[in-house]
């Protein structure tokens, strides 16, 4: 699947393609490797459960797979891949998060003692272990002063801690600006759908479904589901990332005729978005 993507990048040149993932396969199948460092990005998560006890194994591969794609990167003249890492704030994360924040900017591949990693994001875990507005207050107060202790090596860290609950008379009408197809070509409003992909399904692409967007791209059923999302399942999901949408909704609603809030979210989204299709 990756080298279909690589040489459909390169030969189409219209889109940029890259992959989030975990990365412990990258270990195992080196070849994922060669393809990866041709996407224009790759980001692994290290997971907040790496640095609970009995996870030390897990916790190397992560580190053994940053290793590779670095000396990958270097090793292919062609490979323009900025390489990220995502971490997460948990209520009983935050000294270790610095440690490992510090560890993962000053890492430098074996073989070029060169950096390996380009960017770094921060994100606050959802759920029951979400930190409380006190700790990401403090930690954000701590996350700055480091930055700045790491001068350039953390020109590309990005710290958004912030909660991003939305209460639950939230209307999303941005939703539209994305779609997420699933590997068996379902396609569901946004990113959010884990918690009920029924609910979220707009249409099917592939041999059972649908042949393309326009037959259900803002047709009923794909209003429908859009104004009935459930802002507690979806957009505060437990299992899904915190929605970045929310935040630019928040943004471009003073400047768009969407902004206002009394207007029924189905008379009013598709206006711009048909012009997409
Ligand atoms: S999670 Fe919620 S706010 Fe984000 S795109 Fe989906 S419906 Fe909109």
């Amino acid at each position: 699947m990756l080298q279909v993507l690589v040489e459909g990048r390169n030969k189409h040149k219209t889109f940029r393609a890259g992959l989030i993932t975990n990365g412990l396969e990258i270990t195992r199948m080196l070849n994922l490797g060669d393809w990866i460092v041709q996407l224009d990005y790759v980001r692994l998560g290290y997971t907040e459960y790496f640095d609970r006890p009995g996870h030390d194994s897990a916790k190397s591969l992560f580190w053994e797979a940053l290793e590779i794609l670095g000396q990958k990167k270097m090793q292919d003249e062609r490979a323009k891949v900025r390489i990220g890492v995502k971490l997460l704030l948990t209520r009983d994360n935050a000294t270790s998060l610095e440690e490992r924040l510090e560890g993962i900017l000053r890492l430098k591949a074996r073989r070029t003692q060169r950096y390996v990693v380009d960017h770094v994001k921060i994100k606050s875990i959802r759920g029951d272990n979400e930190p409380t507005p006190d700790l990401i207050r403090a930690m954000e107060h701590k996350l700055t002063l480091l930055k700045s202790k790491l001068g350039e090596r953390a020109n590309d860290l990005q710290i958004d801690i912030k909660s991003a609950k939305v209460p639950s008379t939230y209307s999303c009408w941005i939703n539209p600006i994305m779609s997420v197809i699933g590997v068996s070509g379902d396609v569901y409003l946004c990113c959010n759908f884990y918690e009920c992909p029924d609910d979220l399904k707009i249409g099917s692409l592939g041999i059972k479904g649908e042949d393309h967007f326009r037959e259900f791209w803002g047709k009923a059923r794909h209003r429908d589901v859009m104004d009935r999302v459930a802002p507690a399942s979806v957009c505060n999901s437990r299992w899904g990332c915190h929605c970045r949408l929310v935040h630019y909704q928040e943004l471009v609603e003073p400047l768009v005729p969407y902004s206002d809030r009394d207007t029924p979210v189905i008379g009013t989204f598709f206006v711009g978005h048909e012009k997409m299709l």
